[in-house]
């Protein structure tokens, strides 16, 4: 049986909180516990270190990048995975939820599926020791995956949200053949709806958008495809 995850809920609006403590809980896999407040977070973090933490940027009194700041310098829960909550789209908010320790974030209205979509994606990633910083240069592509920059010839491009998690996960797999079944999984979660075919589609657009950079990304011929160094 895998051990259970634990989840903190950061989040005032007890509806949303409630819904995502639901569907965190339903796959059997989680438990979540839900707090109102920064404070309240504060100090349940520290008290028992959550595997995860899902924060709202909107919080009364205490903002959640306040909070997202103060966890990050507390030694117990530094290394802890912070999903971050916003009602904003600008890239502003999500730059600076990023800067703050953010290691992702959804946007709300958000669908409960892409959160734990998100979630697990997360989970995976810390249980399987990816390293959840990542920075890749190359001779045309400088790729912050924290900053959520991507450069090309020292020019910004802009990539959607499955694009930019496409080329990180290549780049995490640099040289190493990824098949399409693998991108869908990592990449897509369990919205298993999606075809391989859409895959295909999505590096399609993204190799475009990385001009010369984008032939760093190799079609294998029946087997996936390669981000080359
Ligand atoms: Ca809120």
């Amino acid at each position: 049986m895998t051990p259970r995850h634990r989840v903190l809920i950061v989040e005032d609006e007890q509806d949303i909180a409630g819904l995502i403590k639901h569907a965190l809980e339903r796959g059997g896999d989680a438990e979540a516990e839900i707090v109102g407040s920064g404070d309240a977070a504060l100090r349940v973090a520290t008290e028992r270190t959550p595997d995860l933490i899902i924060l709202d940027l909107n919080l009364p009194v205490l903002g959640g990048i306040d909070v997202c700041r103060i966890l990050r310098s507390r030694d117990e829960v530094r290394r802890v995975p912070i999903i971050m909550l916003t009602a904003r789209t600008s890239e502003d908010d999500r730059v600076a939820g990023f800067e703050h320790g953010a290691d992702d974030y959804v946007t709300k209205p958000f669908s409960l599926r892409e959160l734990l979509a998100r979630v697990r994606a997360m989970l995976r990633r810390r249980a399987g020791g990816e390293p959840l910083s990542l920075t890749y240069r190359g001779a045309h592509l400088l790729a912050d995956f924290d900053a959520v920059s991507v450069l090309v010839d020292g020019s910004q491009i802009r990539l959607t949200r499955r694009e930019f998690d496409l080329l990180r996960f290549l780049v995490l797999n640099k040289n190493r053949v990824v098949s399409r079944d693998r991108l869908l999984e990592r990449v897509w979660g369990y919205e298993r709806v999606v075809e391989t075919r859409s895959v295909d589609v999505h590096v399609g657009r993204l190799r475009s958008k990385l001009g010369s950079a984008g032939r760093q990304i190799e079609t294998v011929v029946g087997l996936g495809y390669r981000f080359v160094d």
